[in-house]
């Protein structure tokens, strides 16, 4: 009797042994993904920058071309001006509108990266950097808003049925690249220098969010899959514009960066009931 209990004991032990090793290597792997969460973002020098965003607002500019192009090509397929095999003139028309719309997506996104690479200045000049900032709205308002003018406008070019639908894809194309063109977050020159002269050490941020923070532990990144790391520099030419409320908070009661200047996320924490 004896015997067979302590068997059964060690089998249980056994178990429990390699329940723990597991547990173990389970904490280790988590341990190692927190580790891993943290990825380091190299810093652009300044001409690196400029580079860049000369480069990539060059292709915007392309691309804008090619969305015009598209824009009229179906204003000629609407005219009849041009007759394409294959389809019909519908659904040549909705064709063009997509190869537009995909054009001023990629243009805008573009364009965005580049502000944020090699911002505009804002003194003196608020009329040019709102102008230059919102660029991409601008722009999906000159490739699609003729277009749909035209196909509201013209009589006897299209059946019925086929103008409501050309008609609501444009606007529909127009809209999504009018949000998406839009800078929700810019950032100007002098907040960037601003930003850049105040915090020198390292600051974190995550893949979509517009706010970078001064403190690794700040509550409103704990959960996230991915947070980076690295100068503010690189933070504002990752998409980062201004930094995180609670951040700049802990910040002043500790004294420990100078925020005059930066941009700072409106008072989130008044609702928070802080
Ligand atoms: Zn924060």
């Amino acid at each position: 009797m004896e015997e067979k209990k302590r068997t059964v004991t060690r089998v249980e032990d056994g178990e429990k042994v390699r329940k723990t090793a597991k547990k173990t290597t389970e904490a280790v792997e988590t341990a190692e993904q927190e580790v891993k969460k943290v990825k380091k973002v190299e810093t652009l020098s300044k001409p690196e920058e400029k580079s860049k965003a000369i480069t990539l607002r060059i292709v915007s500019a392309i691309l804008w071309v090619a969305a015009i192009a598209c824009e009229v090509l179906a204003i000629l397929c609407l005219f009849k001006a041009l007759r394409l095999p294959g389809l019909s003139q519908m659904w040549w028309m909705i064709i063009f509108i997509v190869v537009d719309l995909i054009c001023c997506i990629v243009a805008a996104l573009l364009w965005k990266k580049a502000s944020h690479l090699d911002p505009f200045k804002k003194t003196n000049n608020k009329v040019g950097f709102f102008i230059l900032t919102q660029l991409g709205v601008i722009m999906a308002a000159i490739c699609f808003l003729p277009l749909i003018i035209l196909v509201l406008t013209s009589k006897d070019k299209l059946d019925k049925k086929s103008k409501i639908i050309v008609t609501v894809v444009a606007i529909v194309a127009l809209l999504i690249a009018g949000l998406i063109g839009a800078d929700f977050n810019p950032i100007s020159a002098e907040e960037k220098a601003a930003a850049e002269q105040s915090i020198t050490g390292d600051v974190f941020w995550t893949t979509f969010g517009h706010k970078y923070h001064a403190y690794e532990d700040c509550h409103t990144i704990a959960n996230s899959a991915s947070v980076y790391s690295g100068s503010v520099t690189a933070a504002i030419d990752n998409g980062c514009s201004e930094l995180c409320y609670y951040c700049a908070k802990r910040a002043e009661k500790e004294d420990s960066l100078a925020l005059d200047g930066l941009n700072i996320e409106e008072g989130v924490a008044e609702t928070a009931g802080e």
